[in-house]
């Protein structure tokens, strides 16, 4: 039996010589607004990460399909299980390419993740997938479009993948930002800000988070504020529900609060740093 599950958004734009499309799965339920990308130029289609439960990383397969050209490669931005469980599922059969360090965390950790969300039922793909290529930081030009790799380190994970395409003013940033929902934080939040900082007098104008709508500018800044917001919270000593209540309240417009029970034994109780 296959979950019955909301309808994704997909938000497509041309921008010069490509076209960059964004699959968004849905902001209710067990979903948390994964926003996954398709960089479609001349010839083929790059795309970044997988989605997170499977129906969704299915129907992300079957757009990149219908736009009739070949699936190049995949980006995986990082290990979190909303980025790439989805790989499993639909993207067995293509190169997957993430930070080496992404490759050796789930190459000893995968199996364990996908264990511990035993829970999801048949949302959890049936087995894993470790990526075989890896990138490092620096250019590459893929079918005629520049694409920029860059390493950031201790954000909202230890090592994430971002991916600018300076000829198109786009940042492929994922969860460098969330856009339009309540943020996964972590105790580098002040180093988090700093990068965030880098991006607002960048020449990038286009941002694609990994969670909610393409973004610009100013939902950039907001993340700064928002985690400014919360590194005076625990500063002032709120912790986990006191925390939450807090931060729900400041930001009612951000959906998918669901996110905070994800993070909150590991922001406070050591859990694990991420
Ligand atoms: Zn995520």
């Amino acid at each position: 039996m296959v979950t019955q599950l909301p309808a994704p958004l997909i938000i497509a734009k041309r921008m010069g010589d490509v076209r960059i499309h964004t699959f968004i799965s849905s902001f209710a339920d067990d979903s948390i607004a994964n926003a996954t990308h398709i960089i479609e130029s001349k010839n083929k289609l790059v795309l970044v990460d997988g989605q997170f439960l499977v129906p969704y990383a299915k129907q992300f397969r079957a757009y990149a399909d219908s736009l009739g050209k070949p699936i190049d490669r995949v980006y995986l931005s990082h290990r979190h299980p909303d980025h790439w469980f989805g790989l499993a599922a639909a993207f067995s059969d293509v190169a997957i390419y993430a930070l080496p360090e992404t490759i050796s965390f789930l190459k000893a950790h995968g199996e364990d993740s996908l264990n511990d969300h035993w829970k999801m039922g048949d949302l959890a793909p049936n087995n894993i997938i470790i990526p075989e290529r890896s990138v490092s930081p620096g250019d590459e030009t893929i079918d005629g479009v520049k694409y920029v790799f860059k390493k950031i380190i201790d954000t909202e994970i230890d090592f994430l993948l971002a991916i600018g395409l300076p000829e198109h003013q786009t940042y492929i940033v994922q969860d460098l930002i969330y856009s339009g929902t309540h943020l996964y934080l972590t105790k580098y939040m002040n180093h988090w800000i700093r990068i965030l900082e880098e991006m607002l007098v960048s020449d990038y104008e286009f941002f694609m988070p990994g969670h909610g709508f393409p973004a610009d500018k100013t939902e950039v800044a907001r993340n700064i504020e928002y985690l400014s917001a919360a590194m005076q919270a625990v500063g002032d000593g709120l912790a986990n529900s006191a925390f939450k209540d807090f931060m729900l309240q400041r930001y009612p417009e951000r959906k998918c609060p669901g996110i905070f029970d994800i993070y909150l034994p590991r922001l406070f109780d050591g859990a694990s740093e991420f």
